[in-house]
């Protein structure tokens, strides 16, 4: 017996694109899933074939060597084996799928104690981490970013429907999206609802999808979106910007769009709360004599006088030039370190060995008392 083309039984051209191949698989295998077809041995078999087609079609590989060789081609190791379970294969289809799992939870079980009154059309939520610099944390920002999502079918409006097109109510649950399953239990019987198998919850069946949608009410799109941030936003924290998810199933509310904020680190300064570090190198003579230095600040700069006699490792803290949010004022704290160049000239190189023989710039001994200051800020 001559084995059915695997394009013919997904109803697909030859050269059809790996979207379209998927979606001809996510429809029929819906369409004759043995939960919804209970009993019916045509529907199942339907549902094999389609499944086995899709395992083959969907896969790049396999895909091009059955083009090459049909079902000769298959053969050692392409080819689904005994073990191969349609039903498994749809759970992970529909897992891998994303947002479309959601589409199926009403049926493909565990969907008992998340069962919902009515049809639940909202579009899912929508996820995405966002860079922001210390400068766009401390003053707010707005960002424009490029989104791809699912937005609602031009062409039927986002009912799903070819445009005069008509939808019946669902036969099976009287348009009310629920049926009612009667079961067995211990003492008598137990009735429970459950979103209806037939129209999935919707309570109206299309006769007529329309084609740029294949029925789902929602295409794909590219779209810039603009999003504003208060200042003082955390690393980690997550925003919601209302709507920018999902466009919802044949004209639902729509998801919402997550946004976790990752904070980058700044070249200079190191955050702590509100409170920020600079380290801050000065020269030698600097530090012995004294100076005016000019401290980088997120607004501009500050003027600090370093006294004479500091040591490297010192903190100076300067009140109110750390981040301002919601009315608080942080401060910036400025560690000294001292500067040491990696190169001098004759002329330096012969004034610091005479500096280097005076006695009292030598360091004292570690642990031994003496009137200078040790480099980590400690007195000696
Ligand atoms: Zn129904
Ligand atoms: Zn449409």
């Amino acid at each position: 017996m001559a084995r059915e083309d695997y394009y013919q039984v997904l109803g697909v051209e030859r050269g059809a694109s790996a979207e379209e191949i998927k979606k001809a698989y996510r429809r029929l295998a819906v369409q004759h899933h043995p939960d919804k077809n209970p009993g019916d041995k045509q529907a199942e078999e339907k549902f094999k074939a389609v499944s086995e087609a899709y395992q083959v079609l969907g896969d790049a590989e396999k895909r091009a060597q059955y083009d090459r060789f049909g079902h000769e081609g298959l053969r050692g190791g392409a080819a689904p084996g005994p073990g191969f379970d349609p039903l498994e294969f749809f759970r992970e289809f529909a897992r891998g799928s994303g947002g479309f799992e959601d589409f199926f939870s009403s049926f493909m079980g565990g969907g008992f104690e998340s069962r919902r009154a009515g049809p639940d059309l909202r579009g899912e939520d929508l996820r995405m981490a966002l860079p922001l610099t210390l400068e766009e944390v401390a003053r707010g920002a707005e960002k424009k970013v490029r989104l791809r999502r699912l937005i609602a079918c031009g062409s039927c409006g986002g009912s799903g429907r070819r445009p005069g097109g008509r939808s019946t109510a669902c036969s099976q649950c009287g348009g009310t999206g629920e049926v009612k399953i009667v079961q067995r239990a211990l003492w008598g019987q137990v009735i429970r609802t459950e979103p209806c198998p037939r129209c999935q919850g919707e309570g109206v069946l299309i006769d007529d999808p329309c084609g740029a949608c294949d029925g789902s009410g929602r295409v794909e799109a590219s779209e810039e979106i603009l999003l504003k941030f208060p200042p003082g936003i955390g690393d980690g924290e997550r925003l919601a910007k209302r709507g920018a998810g999902n466009a919802g199933r044949r004209g639902g509310p729509p998801g919402d769009l997550i946004i976790e904020i990752r904070e980058q680190a700044h070249e200079l300064f190191e955050r702590r709360g509100l409170n920020l570090l600079l380290r801050l190198p000065i020269g030698y003579a600097q530090a012995v004599l004294g100076a005016k230095v000019t401290v980088p600040a997120l607004d501009g700069s500050v003027e600090l006088r370093v006294p004479a006699g500091t040591p490297g490792g010192k903190v100076f803290r300067l009140r109110g030039q750390g981040l301002h949010i919601g009315g608080r004022r942080g401060d910036l704290f400025v560690e000294i370190a001292i500067w040491t160049p990696a190169k001098v000239s004759a002329k330096e190189k012969a004034l610091l060995e005479e500096l280097g023989r005076q006695p009292s710039l030598r360091p004292p001994a570690p642990g031994r008392a003496a009137g200078g200051k040790a480099g980590d800020g400690r007195r000696a």
